[in-house]
């Protein structure tokens, strides 16, 4: 009898095992592109935030630094998702034919994205550059959504994931699509261009920024000019590129270029008319002159709104339609925004800076008629080690400026010699501004994201 009951838990023992084994094996059928597609069509729309799961939708499970997206399949499915793409066997051995197993979900969204972009054909526009892609994608599709059904990127999601989730947006009814594509490392607008696979290019500019990531000014041409590598290898695709940058005409050899910018005679020329703050400019395409009223602070905005004209232009778009849709586009993405306090004038552009956008604003500012005139600046991050010499270049500059007063904020500013007040954080400026607040200036706030100067404006 021992020996038997012995025998009977060993038998049981294997059975258990070579269950879990056959049922591992039937779970981890991996998903295809062409079978996730199909699954795909079924739902109409992705989702990677299991906080936001619209009815029906398909959620994959992305990973971050501090969660796990296939710990959240489930949850997805109760709230509403048709199907769950998780990358980890162990979410995916239940008997549940709404959870799909792929290799790796991230590659999985993309390669989903752009086998879908194929199946669709959409012509698509995609564009990167240093500075102004958010203002000249949402430039570039109210135009073009004068005549067409557009799609575009939403906000600045302009990553390897923001980009893929915009392509899975698509609907076949949309007729063109504006895609922004970021980078702070080189070989990203390359993998970037591979899922888009755009039709047409535009590199607003290119600048300082992320030189930590880039290693040099040279990487970040080389990075942005994987757009034009990209283009020059389809048939029929086209550029449009800012004619008076020399950088990019370096880069740009061999490629069909739509040009637009100052010089007269281009496909598109225009100049500044005023900018006091918000810009008025005139622009020549086939029809002659036209003068437009914008809502965009800032002179470095005409390369934004010419480039606009160039596309609208392209596409056939009338041109009295494209000065309309100039003139009625109100920014909302919180760069250069106006603000009126009971006490001040701001300039708010406290989402993004590095030196070229500095200087923009900078040399922007100084051109603004006001009796009183102030900035408050806070450090450009990720300049690694060019970081001091950008700064100091951006003190440099403003000792040029004559500004009633100038404010700097943070460790980098602060490193650099010079009698303009200095805080080492938006708190400690803060505290000040609480006792002694500036009274009848137009002032102008820019500095990186991560410096926090959105604060401010409730204490100016
Ligand atoms: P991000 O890298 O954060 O996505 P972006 O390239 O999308 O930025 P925008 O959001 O359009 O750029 O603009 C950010 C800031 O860059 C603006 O507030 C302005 O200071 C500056 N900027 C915009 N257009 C230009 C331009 N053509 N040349 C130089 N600076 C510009
Ligand atoms: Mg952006």
């Amino acid at each position: 009898y021992a020996q038997l009951f012995t025998f009977c838990r060993f038998a049981m023992y294997f059975s258990v095992i070579f269950v879990r084994i056959i049922r591992l094996k039937i779970k981890k059928r991996m998903e295809t592109i062409t079978s996730l597609y199909d699954f795909f069509t079924e739902c109409g729309q992705v989702t990677t935030d299991s906080r936001n799961c619209p009815e029906g939708s398909m959620f994959i499970a992305l990973k971050g630094g501090n969660f796990n997206g296939n710990a959240f399949a489930e949850q997805a499915l109760q709230k509403g998702c048709r199907y769950a793409v998780v990358d980890e066997p162990e979410y995916a051995q239940k008997d549940d034919p709404r959870i799909l197993l792929v290799e790796d979900c991230l590659k999985a969204l993309q390669e989903l994205a752009n086998y879908y972009r194929r199946q669709l054909g959409t012509r698509i526009i995609g564009i990167t550059g240093t500075n102004g892609k958010t203002t000249t994608k949402e430039l570039i599709a109210t135009v073009l959504g004068r005549k067409y059904n557009v799609l575009y990127t939403q906000g600045n999601l302009n990553n390897h994931i923001g980009v893929p989730l915009t392509l899975l947006r698509l609907k076949p009814e949309h007729e063109i699509a504006v895609v922004e594509m970021g980078a702070s490392h080189p070989g990203e607008i390359h993998m970037l261009t591979h899922i888009v696979e755009p039709d047409y290019g535009i590199i607003t500019n290119v600048g300082k920024a992320h030189l930590e990531g880039f290693g040099s000014f040279e990487g970040v041409i080389r990075t942005k000019g994987e757009l034009y590598d990209y283009l020059r290898s389809r048939k029929n695709s086209s550029v449009f590129i800012q004619n008076e940058n020399p950088y990019l005409n370096q880069i740009a050899e061999g490629l069909n270029c739509i040009r637009y910018g100052q010089t007269e005679g281009l496909y598109v020329s225009g100049h500044v008319l005023k900018c006091s703050p918000f810009l008025a400019f005139a622009w020549i395409g086939e029809k002659g002159l036209h003068e437009v009223q914008t809502h965009l602070i800032g002179t470095y905005n005409l390369d934004n709104v010419l480039a606009a004209a160039a596309i609208g232009r392209f596409f056939g778009v009338e041109e009295e339609e494209i000065s309309l849709a100039l003139s009625s586009y109100i920014p909302q993405n919180n760069r250069s925004q106006l603000e009126e306090t009971p006490n001040n004038h701001l300039i708010v552009d406290a989402y993004n800076a590095n030196p070229t956008s500095m200087m923009a604003a900078l040399e922007n500012f100084r051109h603004v008629e006001a009796a009183h005139k102030m900035v408050i600046l806070g450090d450009m991050k990720e300049l690694g080690s060019s970081s001091k010499e950008e700064h100091a270049k951006i003190v440099d500059f403003l000792d040029t400026c004559n500004f009633e007063k100038v404010i700097l904020v943070g460790p980098e500013f602060g490193c650099i010699q010079t009698s303009y007040e200095k805080y080492p954080d938006v708190d400690t400026l803060i505290d000040h501004l609480k006792s002694d607040c500036p009274i009848g200036f137009y002032i102008l706030v820019k500095g990186s994201n991560s410096m926090k100067l959105s604060r401010l404006p409730e204490f100016l």
